[in-house]
């Protein structure tokens, strides 16, 4: 079994005895509820680094729906197991007044990316994203940290935010994990019935159709998603919907 970590001095303590090795640190960072998308995260930071961490923290800055937070699936044990089977050395599982000393007096914000999209329909959910990831990459100081393209928009943040601030920490991405129908697995599928759970592929289905976005929407309506946003921002066509009280995301490349 990995090691669990959950005091901030144990970490360091790690750490640095990792460091002084000269093993390269690859962190993969996660909010718990671990499946298939982040297995594969932690897969791939164990082919190119030595020590893998993965840190296990349900970051309550980034929710700007207070119920999203409370229901949120919380499941340390078989996470633990998960994660060492997929090759984790430690789970830094870190308490929320040792991450948040100052209590979010200090934010990473981002004025131009993350305005639209998720940022637009999110209040404040970047800040909170940028301000755990700047604190997580800082305490865990790895050589590479691995997100998912499912979060597209923040694998594009994180990483303009290590280029903005020097962070020499190479951003990994990582292919978006899917269900054999396509649905993008995450930790909120669990909340769909098994009714929601036949709909939801529609989702990625309609996104993908090489018809306008006026249509994918329309679409999406039709079948009984709310439509948040279907946008597109270069080349990906990036959605988010509601269904059953579910908030999926999406992205695809066009
Ligand atoms: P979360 O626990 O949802 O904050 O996700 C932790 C990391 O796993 C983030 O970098 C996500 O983008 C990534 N991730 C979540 N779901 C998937 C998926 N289906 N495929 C690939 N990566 C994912």
């Amino acid at each position: 079994m990995s090691e669990l970590i959950q005091s901030l001095e144990g970490w360091v303590d790690y750490r640095d005895r990792v460091l002084a090795s000269g093993q390269p640190i690859g962190l993969v960072a996660t909010m718990g509820a671990l499946h298939e998308g982040h297995l594969e995260l932690i897969r791939r930071a164990r082919t190119e680094t030595d020590c893998v961490v993965v840190s296990v923290f349900l970051n309550p800055t980034q929710f700007n729906d207070p119920k999203d937070l409370e229901r949120y699936p919380k499941t340390l044990g078989v996470d633990l197991s998960l994660a060492t089977e997929a090759g984790a050395n430690v789970i830094f599982a870190p308490s929320r007044d040792s991450l948040y000393p100052d209590n979010f007096s200090y934010k990473v914000a981002e004025t131009v990316l993350s305005s639209n999209l998720e940022g637009e329909h999110r209040p404040g959910h970047f800040e909170g994203v940028l301000t755990v990831v700047m604190k997580l990459l800082n305490l865990v100081r790895p050589t590479r940290a691995y997100f998912g393209e499912k979060d597209y928009q923040q694998l594009k943040l994180i990483e303009g935010m290590a280029r903005a601030f020097f962070l020499g920490v190479e951003i990994v991405p990582v292919a978006t994990v899917r269900e054999a129908d396509g649905l993008a697995l995450s930790s909120r599928n669990v909340h769909l019935t098994a009714e929601g759970r036949k709909m939801a592929p529609e989702f990625h289905r309609s996104l993908k159709q090489t018809t306008t976005i006026e249509e994918v929407r329309r679409d999406l309506e039709d079948k009984g998603f709310t439509v948040e946003y279907v946008e597109e921002v270069g080349q990906r066509r990036l959605g988010a919907v509601v269904l059953e009280n579910v908030r999926l995301i999406d992205n695809v490349p066009i």
